[in-house]
């Protein structure tokens, strides 16, 4: 049960916070308030509402109860009184960590600062919460190297499996995707990306398979998208392998040496390479296999 008493508590607080202010008289009869608050950042947030001279003096309980209400997206104290349940469970969530105007203004962007319903409470609680798990998130890099396990095996495995959900960017990310890290300038498979684990939350992150050099993660990561050829661009690609191997031919029986299938030339890929541009010649099991014109063998 979510109790008023908790935000009575905090709009009294917010207005001990605001009871601390003084003021100065600037040459030009500009007055400035002064705050020295151990709550809430009040400068920052009566700034961000647009409080004029009148209201800033105006240190009632009632008008800290207004701005408690407002904060967390109540039209009015009112409205906080008579919330449902959920609407105040996701009220207090939000002002446990609502301190200052710029968490505010960020959760209002994410949002795009609907307000509190009785509808939209319980979906917005379960962002709230994602939001402030990949905040923990994008921290782990950073960690003291101690602090943090670089998985391997079947619990690696597991967590980039999630990324065939919709657990990802755009929806785009996927195990065989090609990416690019921004921040080493390198390209790699998805799936030779690292999973590292806060020791202390057990919250994982997806990074950089450059990881601890590089402090790269999957939401930087450019999805570069490849694009296989077929027909006549195909046939004319693959031609091109004869001048570097003139012994090859369409029926050419060859071993990919990455994956060791044989099948016949004819039907290996040519794809284009988003880096540059570049049609390049692969095994035919890409994206599966790595393996291009230079892993082929002659099988004959
Ligand atoms: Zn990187
Ligand atoms: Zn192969």
């Amino acid at each position: 049960m979510t109790n008023l008493e908790f935000f009575k508590n905090e709009a009294k607080k917010f207005l001990k916070d605001w009871r601390t202010q003084t003021q100065t008289v600037e040459s030009d009869g500009i007055i400035l308030y002064h705050y020295n608050p151990m709550f809430y950042d009040i400068k920052g947030l009566f700034l961000y509402y647009e409080l004029d001279d009148r209201d800033e003096k105006d240190k009632k309980l009632a008008r800290a109860q207004h701005f408690i209400a407002q904060m967390v997206g109540f039209k009015k104290w009112d409205d906080l009184i008579h919330a449902t349940e959920i609407e105040l469970e996701l009220a207090e969530y939000l002002l446990r960590k609502f301190k200052n105007a710029e968490e505010i203004m960020r959760w209002e962007q994410l949002t795009g600062a609907p307000g509190i319903t009785p509808e939209n409470a319980a979906e917005l609680l379960d962002y709230a919460k994602y939001i402030d798990e990949m905040d923990e998130r994008v921290r782990i890099p950073f960690l003291p190297s101690e602090q943090i396990t670089i998985l391997s095996g079947k619990p690696r495995i597991n967590q980039l499996n999630e990324f065939d959900d919709e657990h990802n960017p755009g929806g785009t990310l996927r195990k065989d995707s090609y990416v690019f890290c921004p921040h080493c300038e390198k390209a790699f498979n998805f799936n030779q990306s690292k999973v590292i684990k806060d020791n202390s939350t057990n919250l994982t992150m997806v990074v950089c398979k450059n990881f601890p050099t590089c402090k790269g993660m999957y939401l930087d990561y450019k999805v570069l998208s490849h694009t296989i050829l077929y027909g006549v661009a195909r046939e004319h690609e693959l031609e091109k392998g004869f001048d570097i191997f003139p012994n090859l031919s369409m029926n050419t029986k060859i071993e990919c040496l990455h994956c060791g299938d044989k099948y016949i030339y004819n039907e290996a890929k040519a794809v284009i390479d988003p880096n540059d541009g570049e049609a390049l010649i692969h095994c035919k099991n890409y994206p599966k296999c790595n393996g291009t014109l230079i892993d082929f063998m002659s099988s004959e």
